[in-house]
């Protein structure tokens, strides 16, 4: 697979010498408002190693967010996208188009679910993706309102600021956000007053409750959601309330939108999130895991409202650039030949496993969850109270980060710790990242 070693070494401080350096540089010449997990400089990168500009090796429970699935520089990526450079690295599809941005919407109308007529439009990022899934789902229903969830993630443009639920530190003080964007109830089983048996039946009736009272149903263009919330804290929603939502929309002409963006392309040991329990959206928007680490995203639909915005209506200088567009093929070869979705469940089968085992000795774990290799734990100072505890989580990812592993984390509370290896990490990595994980808990 990769020239890189697949172990894990702690050669220096981490960050090393070479590393601060490079930081030193970088705090004179960066934005201070771009932020980084860990300021260790990556040297090279792929399987289920990040090699640092010091020769530490981390091993990698990141995936530079759910985005290097297939590794960082996996084979088909690399072939494909350099062939594509040697040929040509743009043309502008909105110009004069090229056969690899049709390829990818070929098999992007495949591998999404449903077998009604699809199409698809390609852009640069998942922000991007998702604005254009409203101005689709507008265009199609001459309706204005966005229905959007509590713990939802959808990007950090202006729109997708909007759609966002949390405040710090995605939206403080740069608002004022777009306007009819309507956030309902998500069922949050670990969260749910009545406890999480009820929780997917209450919470969709609460949603579809507010959203009939306080918009009105025909004033609807869009509900979005992620089938699995992943900045909010890894969220599933309770069984039965994905399934609710969507048929409200169904019932209501109101276009259902999957954002799949971190959840899609075989993270969760499926295709597409939303097939665990049987959804078909009308749109789904796709990014991060799409193309091996090349930036691409795209909204797939049904053909008839991806067809409803004007020619010239959609679109973007670089939506669907060529390499990016090879990326993908390489990484699409990847998912199916290396059977990366069953390589997602062997994943959560190993973690959940250690993870449980971890509970039963660590107090502060309060909940774990997630699919696939989509997984969290999220802690708490009391299990009784659950009341969040993102010191925790904010020490647990440092003592992981000093002995090479890097862990990321999020949640609206802060206090989730979530693990997002690459599908291709071996098995030992695995293991090795785990003990990290356990020591790391057992200082905390
Ligand atoms: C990351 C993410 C986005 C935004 O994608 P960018 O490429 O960062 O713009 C949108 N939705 C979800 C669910 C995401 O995880």
């Amino acid at each position: 697979m990769s020239a890189i070693p697949q172990e894990r070494r702690v050669v220096t401080a981490i960050p090393g010498p070479k590393s601060q350096e490079l930081q030193a540089r970088r705090l004179s010449a960066v934005a201070g408002g771009v932020g980084s997990v860990l300021p260790v400089f990556t040297a090279r990168a792929d399987g289920g190693i990040i090699e640092d500009v010091d020769g530490n090796r981390l091993i990698d429970f990141g995936s530079g967010i759910a985005v290097t699935t297939v590794g960082a520089s996996a084979e088909a990526v690399v072939r494909r996208a350099s062939a594509q450079l040697a040929d040509f690295t743009h043309t502008c599809f909105m110009v004069t188009p090229y056969e690899g941005y049709v390829e990818v919407c070929e098999a992007l109308a495949e591998l999404t679910p449903g077998d009604h007529a699809k199409k698809s439009a390609l852009f640069n990022s998942g922000a991007e993706a998702v604005e254009n899934a409203v101005k689709i789902a507008r265009a199609y229903t001459k309706r204005q309102a966005v229905v959007v969830f509590d713990h939802g993630y959808h990007g950090r443009t202006n729109l997708t600021m909007a759609l966002t639920a949390k405040n710090m530190p995605y939206k403080n003080g740069f608002g004022p956000f777009a306007p009819e964007v309507y956030r309902v109830p998500v069922a949050y089983g670990y969260r749910w007053p009545t406890g999480p048996d009820n929780c997917g039946p209450e919470a969709a009736a609460q949603a579809v409750d507010q959203i009939t009272k306080q918009i009105g149903p025909d004033n609807v263009a869009a509900i979005i959601i992620e089938p699995v919330l992943g900045e909010g804290g890894f969220i599933e929603p309770a069984k039965g309330f994905l399934p609710a939502v969507a048929r409200f929309a169904r019932d209501n002409g109101i276009v259902f939108v999957a954002d799949e963006i971190q959840s899609g392309f075989c993270r969760t040991g499926q295709w597409f999130a939303c097939e665990d329990e049987g959804i078909v959206p009308d749109l789904i928007t796709t990014a991060k895991g799409i193309a091996g680490g090349l930036p691409l995203s795209a909204v797939t639909g049904r053909a008839e409202i991806m067809d409803a915005a004007h020619a010239g209506g959609l679109g973007g200088t670089y939506g669907g650039n060529p390499v990016a567009c090879a990326g993908a093929l390489g990484a699409i070869e990847t998912m199916r030949e290396q059977d990366l979705n069953g390589k997602a469940r062997r994943i959560e089968e190993v973690m959940k496993r250690r993870l449980s085992a971890m509970a039963e000795k660590f107090d502060v774990i309060g909940d774990i969850r997630g699919r696939g290799a989509m997984i969290a734990i999220e802690l708490v100072k009391d299990r009784a109270t659950k009341e969040p505890d993102a010191g925790a989580a904010g020490a647990l990812a440092r003592a992981c980060h000093a002995e090479g592993v890097l862990v990321l984390t999020c949640g609206t509370y802060g206090n989730v710790l979530r693990f997002l290896p690459p599908l291709v990490i071996g098995e030992d990595l695995l293991n090795e990242g785990l003990d990290v994980i356990e020591t790391a808990l057992a200082a905390v």
